[in-house]
């Protein structure tokens, strides 16, 4: 960092608010040195070992004295998922995100390489693929979501590129996206943007490959060859007071109409149209759809989403209310324990409760889970409480972040000290944080249940 200072790359001004930014960043992790070590026992199964379940592996075997935990998960790799965004335009490459996942797995956690297929709550009994039936006395329910391209017509997770039509919810699709976000800043054209209208992970991504390649379009001069359009599931672009209105600004400013309440349900590669829906409800309830279509030379689009098969044919899922759609774990909301089975936790992707699938999220639900499972072994009352806060790190352009951070009431929850920047604006720092620091973080702190 000196280096960039003497080298004219950053003022010394700059290398100073970076340095405070670092300690505020590391000030905010979660490590906590477990002095006292819990004498609590019982066999804890993860299901999911992402970012989530290694997690709270690593967090558990820190705070238990005689941890006895199993990981039930069938990948061979680790992502770093939030990387997708920066592999699809041009910043990271695609071996820069993951790591061996035997490399993530604790030492002294047992891992069966395998998939979860049903639970039997009520005998505490996990069946797998493989490997027969696993037992618990609780369980760690984190296996992320499903993405159900069966609801998008004409295009897979195998078939995305076809028709220049991409997703980088996945590391291939995000791969892939690269070379056509290039192109299109190089050549111009029509592109069209869109997100979902079920829940989904990091509700951020495709606003960043938006802007980032009306950004590519910039850096090459060809603003004017552009014809660009965002779709949105929701009733607006974004809905966290404190960030939303330079968000919508900003698409203002670059000249990207922004279509609420609409829905994608098929693309057509072969001519390159979109089909949509857009549902609109009135003051007593009544629905209306219409469908139309939009032509497009690139298109990015995100796939519905929802938990994974097994979790409600298991019986875990909210069956009431605005969750209960897409059988996401019937969770209390500040506590992360299953409201009918108490001996079992969820959070993360997989878990019900209304905050922002992100895993800037999951470091914050991780303490709550930890001390609130080990408040279960030990026979207490659990008191830990999740706040809903959640972050999301909009890339706005090369070089600056929108940084949102946010609580179950959508009220800003800044880390970053406002006196040194004013985080209701897309800053350089974020950037820097997004790009070079929160990769190494996830792998070397979180992953080790050290953040
Ligand atoms: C494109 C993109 C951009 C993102 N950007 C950001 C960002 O900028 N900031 C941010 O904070 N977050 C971001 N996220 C979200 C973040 O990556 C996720 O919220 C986080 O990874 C979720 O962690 P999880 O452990 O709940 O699920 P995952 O990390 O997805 O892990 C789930 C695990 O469960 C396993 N599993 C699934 N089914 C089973 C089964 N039946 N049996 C056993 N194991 C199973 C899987 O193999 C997987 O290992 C982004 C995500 C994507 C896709």
């Amino acid at each position: 960092m000196e280096k960039l200072v003497a080298d004219g790359v950053i003022s010394r001004a700059q290398f100073l608010k970076i340095m405070a930014a670092a300690g505020v960043v590391l000030a905010a992790g979660t490590d906590k040195a477990y002095a006292t070590k819990s004498n609590a026992k019982g066999r804890i199964v993860i299901i999911g070992g992402g970012a989530a379940g290694i997690s709270m592996a690593a967090q558990l075997k820190r705070a238990l004295k005689n941890p006895d935990i199993t990981i039930i998960d069938p990948s061979d790799r680790q992502y770093y998922q939030p990387g997708f965004t920066l592999i699809a335009s041009g910043v990271y490459q695609p071996d820069d995100v993951w790591k061996p996942q035997a490399d993530c797995m604790p030492s002294g956690v047992k891992w069966i390489k395998d998939v979860a297929t049903l639970i039997h709550p009520t005998q505490n009994r996990v069946d797998t693929a493989k490997n027969g039936v696993v037992e618990y006395d609780f369980l760690v329910l984190v296996p992320g979501v499903k993405y159900d391209w069966g609801r998008i017509e004409g295009i897979t997770y195998e078939t995305v590129g076809q028709g220049n039509a991409y997703t980088i919810y996945g590391p291939e699709g995000a791969a892939k996206t690269w070379p056509a976000m290039k192109a299109f800043g190089e050549k111009g054209g029509k592109g069209i943007f869109c997100d979902t209208y079920t829940k989904h992970k990091c509700g951020g991504a495709p606003k960043k490959i938006c802007l980032l390649s009306w950004d590519n379009a910039r850096k090459n001069n060809n603003l004017d060859k552009i014809d660009m359009h965002y779709y949105t599931g929701s009733k607006q672009l974004y809905n966290v007071p404190y960030f939303t209105p330079r968000l919508e600004e900003i698409y203002k400013e670059r000249n990207i109409p922004v279509d609420i309440n609409c829905r994608l349900k098929g693309i057509d590669t072969s001519a390159k149209k979109a089909y949509f829906e857009r549902v609109e409800t009135d003051a007593e309830g009544n629905k209306t759809v219409t469908p139309f279509t939009d032509d497009y030379d690139f298109m990015h689009f995100m796939v519905p989403q929802c938990a994974p098969d097994f979790v409600r044919e298991s019986g875990l899922s909210w069956t009431e209310g605005n969750l209960a759609a897409d059988g996401w774990a019937m969770v209390d909301k500040h506590s992360l324990i299953h409201l009918t089975y108490d001996n079992i936790i969820s959070f993360g992707d997989c878990a019900g409760i209304p905050t922002s699938k992100t895993s800037a999220a999951i470091r914050k639900q991780l303490p709550i889970a930890v001390e609130n499972l080990i408040a279960l072994m030990e026979g207490r009352t659990p008191e830990a409480k999740y706040d809903g806060y959640a972050a999301c790190p909009i890339v706005t352009e090369y070089g600056k972040v929108l940084m949102a951070e946010f609580d179950y009431d959508k009220k800003a929850q800044i880390t970053f000290p406002l006196s040194l920047w004013d985080m209701s604006q897309e800053q350089w720092v974020a950037w820097l944080l997004k790009v070079y620091a929160l990769k190494p973080i996830y792998f070397n702190l979180m992953l080790k249940g050290l953040y």
